[in-house]
């Protein structure tokens, strides 16, 4: 059965195209020049072989030049998130309709994380933001990371359920028995159990989680209403 929801956070809880990774890319690459010392085409060469080998790029920038998360991650995020998210205003509602527990697993900062929710009015929704530093910098989709969540949540993967926009982070939920959930404007379901252009059509997941016993019936979206004790109701 089912217990946990865990969303990433960055082009997941909202679009792609909201622009939020191209506003943080651009600087993480004035970092590298600025205050590491890199050339803009070393950069280019870098970021990609850093999310291979270490998952990001603030991964590699530890390794190789030991930069400081504590100085990194407020840097990159430090622009006015806001301008580019717009509200949705169905997504408060998908996620309260979602029947588990709901947490954050993001490779960025919490604090960039309750910003980001704080504006999308979905910050009360979240039991718990697992962000990079909780996991020590080693991130996703490295194993270990998926599994101090897990144990911290104290479950198993199989009680867990994966909502994220990167393939390779849902394989690596999906090889410790999580059910995966892709996020993103493709046709490919990336090898993943469901695949969803929006995070607030989340609910779609539901009745085929139920009809495969990994969700009990969902008194409140009304279908199975009959029989249940209606004072526990939300609506
Ligand atoms: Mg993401």
């Amino acid at each position: 059965m089912l217990r946990y929801a865990i969303f990433d956070l960055d082009d997941t809880l909202y679009s792609a195209e909201a622009g939020v990774m191209r506003r943080i890319t651009r600087l993480i690459t004035r970092y590298m020049v600025e205050r590491v010392g890199l050339t803009p085409e070393q950069t280019k060469e870098l970021r990609p072989r850093y999310w291979q080998q270490y998952g990001t790029t603030l991964g590699g920038l530890m390794q190789e030049f030991g930069v400081d998360p504590g100085d990194y991650l407020p840097y990159v995020h430090n622009f006015p998130v806001e301008e580019c998210l717009s509200m949705d205003p169905g997504l408060a509602q998908a996620l309260q309709l979602l029947p588990l527990e709901k947490v954050i697993f993001t490779n960025a900062s919490a604090a960039h994380a309750r910003r980001v929710t704080a504006f999308l009015g979905i910050e009360d929704q979240f039991r718990h933001i697992f962000d990079i530093a909780f996991v020590d910098y080693v991130s996703k989709p490295d194993p270990e990371s998926f599994r101090k969540v897990l144990r911290t949540l104290e479950v198993e993967g199989k009680q867990c359920m994966m909502i994220d926009d990167n393939p390779a982070n849902l394989r690596a939920a999906a090889a410790l028995g999580m059910i995966t959930v892709h996020i993103g404007p493709e046709h490919s379901n990336h090898g993943s159990d469901f695949a969803l252009r929006s995070v607030s059509q989340i609910h779609d997941v539901v009745p085929e989680l139920v009809a495969r016993g990994l969700l009990l019936p969902d008194p409140v979206a009304g279908e199975f209403a009959k029989g249940s004790d209606s004072s526990k109701k939300h609506d």
